[in-house]
């Protein structure tokens, strides 16, 4: 099944899209705008924001109205806690504006104020006609539900473990909340759901039993990852297994970023454990050796940084004049070893000279030897080259295009 999001379709047989969210404070119009549109030029196909005050929902429409006026048509997504119910219904700009919301069950209240603030947020969506997503965080999760069934299980003969009992609790909260949108009149087809943890084999085990109860689309998050090494991969380790399985229909990796550091980050991420995974193409690849004590000095690694930069650097102009071009793959090695054949495997590549080898680099063209470049200027031929045959392969679709 698949859920439009402002144009942007989740599930089903449609790709599995890159999502993110914004850390500026929403009031801050220009600042959000800002990130949102930085977002969604990385790659980001949807983007979400929180929307935690009343300053934040009066500055949502604003927000949506600069994007569209810069051409940034990637959905805003508002994430609402606590008194959602409130902010939805008493800015209904704001729940205009967004293009879907996202509903945390376990913080819109309790007792019979969470069902009755539940009810009011989907009678919003439905006056509006926008999806929801029903995000469950184990962070956050809704307490009577999981007492309900911490009762249930001391009873049993063979009472389950309670961090057992904490998944079962957070995949019943996702579905049990979807039920109760759908009680109240939200179409099930407009409905995501997502129930995120921070450990990876408890995220593996809980999206496996809520794929397997429902067929929603499903948000992929590992929740508070960590920052750099740590969250990038505990992130694909999770999301790897869940995606290979098919589970799965949009991801958002929650790095913390450092000081000052770039939050496009999590967008690349994304992409790159689609891309690795062979599940979606975004930019070209460039396989580079690990260098080892046979490269003769930092030349090789300068070289591919070089390729890696140019590359990224080209793509937003590339993607539109050489449709496909995410599929190029380049080489560029240190040595003779491994230099040549993993070159032959790439669209383009290139060896570079070892330790004690003839300062000459061949180049290689879908597997065959082309020439061998040498000398200062190596780096700006090899990029000739590798212009030269984008513009060939990829160029020509444009171009019969225009004659069409
Ligand atoms: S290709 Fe050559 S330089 Fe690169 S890691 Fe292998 S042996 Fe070392």
């Amino acid at each position: 099944m698949a859920v439009g999001v402002g144009g942007v379709w989740v599930g089903g047989t449609h790709p599995i899209a890159v999502q993110s969210m914004t850390n500026t404070d929403t009031a801050d119009v220009a600042a959000t705008a800002g990130q949102v549109a930085a977002l969604a030029e990385a790659g980001s196909e949807l983007v979400r924001v929180t929307v935690n005050t009343r300053e934040a929902a009066a500055a949502v429409p604003e927000i949506a109205a600069r994007l569209r006026e810069q051409g940034i048509s990637a959905p805003l997504i508002g994430d609402f806690h606590y008194n959602g119910h409130l902010l939805l219904t008493q800015y209904p700009a704001c729940a205009r504006a967004l293009d879907k919301y996202r509903i945390n069950p376990g913080n819109v209240g309790v007792g019979k104020q969470h069902d009755e603030n539940f009810r009011r947020m989907i009678e919003v969506a439905l006056e509006h006609g926008k999806p929801v997503r029903i995000g469950v965080n184990w962070g956050s999760l809704d307490q009577a539900l999981l007492s309900r069934l911490m009762d249930e299980n001391a009873k049993r003969r063979k009472p389950l473990d309670s961090k057992a009992v904490l998944r079962e609790a957070i995949v019943a909260s996702a579905v049990e909340s979807a039920a109760m949108a759908e009680r109240y009149g939200l179409p099930h087809d407009r409905i995501i759901l997502s129930a995120k943890v921070s450990e990876v084999q408890d995220l593996i085990q809980v999206y496996r039993d809520l794929a397997s109860r429902c067929d929603c689309p499903l948000h992929l998050g590992l929740t508070e990852a960590g920052m750099g090494t740590q969250g990038i991969v505990s992130s694909t380790a999770a999301l790897s297994v869940l995606l290979q399985e098919g589970i799965g229909d949009t991801i958002r990796v929650s790095l913390t970023p450092a000081p000052g550091g770039d939050r496009r980050e999590e967008v690349r991420v994304c992409q790159q454990i689609l891309q690795s995974l062979g599940l979606r193409s975004f930019a070209p690849q460039v396989s580079a050796c690990p260098g080892c004590g046979r490269t003769t000095s930092h030349f090789f690694q300068e070289m591919a940084d070089q390729i890696h930069n140019y590359l990224r650097d080209q793509m937003p102009i590339w993607r539109e004049r050489y449709p496909g071009v995410e599929e190029l793959k380049v080489a560029v090695m240190g040595c003779v070893v491994n230099g040549p054949g993993e070159s032959k495997q790439a669209h383009i590549g290139i060896s570079l000279p070892g330790t004690g080898e003839e300062p000459r680099a061949p180049v290689y063209v879908d597997g065959r030897l082309r020439t061998t470049l040498k000398g200062p200027t190596l780096v700006a031929d090899f990029i000739q080259i590798l212009n030269d045959y984008i513009r060939n392969r990829w160029g020509q679709t444009t171009e019969h295009r225009r004659v069409q």
